[in-house]
């Protein structure tokens, strides 16, 4: 684990630097308040800092409001080590937002058993961010094809309705939908059909812009949102989807199977609600189905 030290005497540095090397540290050293500031917001940046109170540019009172505001994802266990020992000193550097507290001159055991609480507390913050991210990833995402969930990819549709500016690019909603997908699984499985959906996903991932978003919303229906500068571009961008979808070959566990898909899409262009564009986007779904599947429907 990396350890900030932050104090204007080479003399004070050296000796803390020093113990905490033999401790098993690794040390960043810096000599200014400004310099820790610089180090604390680098990515990866030391998750202990043992700063002075009294040093040049940004004293360590002020150096720890900047980085209790930062409100980062990970914030530094920070601990005081000053000549600053009158009790309102230690309520003045705690409520700032230390963590702890040490008068100098240190006892180099008792800073040890306390940077072993910093350590143990980081390590549970880091556990938990973790878990969190994890819990944060299940709850967005499809577990069997990793795509969005249905929950997610309509939270992203309704942030970038209410997002859209005038005189912006068209939003897109397509609806897509594997023909008669119920005959994969009939002839081949269910865990065929569970590979067929695992490779459309990928190469719907393939296919589609950087900045476009899929997300699985049903047995064998995903939604793919984008962004177009006409409705003439939007379908012209779904039928090349659609083409390359039926004319691309997909590995099962029962060999190497083809699809197609039905899509119905539907624009953001006079619609009130993104409730209007689904609905739309569904309907012309419907219509593709009923005009003989694979096929791209707009409806405006
Ligand atoms: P259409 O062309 O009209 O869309 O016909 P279809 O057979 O694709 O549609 P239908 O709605 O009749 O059947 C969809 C099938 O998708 C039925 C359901 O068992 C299957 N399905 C839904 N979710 C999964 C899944 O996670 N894995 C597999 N293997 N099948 C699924
Ligand atoms: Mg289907
Ligand atoms: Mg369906």
């Amino acid at each position: 684990m990396r350890i900030l030290i932050a104090d204007d005497s080479a003399t004070c540095r050296m000796i803390l630097a020093g113990s905490l090397k033999k401790y098993g540290y690794d040390v960043v050293e810096t000599s200014d308040g400004l310099q820790a500031w610089v180090e604390l917001s680098k990515p990866g940046a030391p998750q202990i800092a043992i700063l002075d109170w009294i040093m040049p540019k940004l004293d360590g009172v002020e150096l720890i409001r900047k980085v209790r505001e930062a409100k980062t994802e990970r914030p530094p266990y920070i601990i005081m080590l000053t000549g600053k020992s009158e009790t309102k000193d230690i309520i003045a550097g705690l409520d700032a937002g230390a963590n702890d507290y040490l008068i100098k001159p240190f006892d180099p055991n008792e800073l040890r058993a306390r940077i072993q609480v910093g350590k143990r507390m980081v390590e549970l913050q880091d556990a938990l961010f973790k878990t969190n991210e994890q819990l944060n990833y299940q709850a967005t995402h499809d577990p069997l094809t990793g795509l969005y969930n249905r929950r997610a990819i309509l939270e992203i549709l309704d942030h970038q309705f209410f997002h859209m500016g005038i005189g912006d690019s068209v939003l897109c909603a397509g609806i897509c939908d594997i023909d008669h997908f119920k005959n994969i699984n009939d002839t081949y499985g269910h865990q065929t059909g569970d590979d067929v959906l695992c490779k459309l996903s990928r190469i719907l991932e393939q296919i589609t812009g950087k900045s476009d978003s899929i997300g699985r919303i049903g047995g064998e229906e995903f939604l793919i949102i984008t962004t177009a500068s006409s409705e003439e571009e939007m379908s012209a961008r779904f039928e090349r989807y659609r083409t390359q979808i039926a004319e691309t070959r997909l590995m099962t566990r029962s060999g190497a199977l083809s699809i197609s898909v039905s899509i119905g899409v539907a624009s953001s262009i006079e619609k009130n609600s993104v409730d209007e564009l689904l609905a739309a986007a569904d309907a012309a779904l419907y219509d593709a189905k009923n005009l003989g599947r694979n096929r791209v429907i707009t409806r405006t």
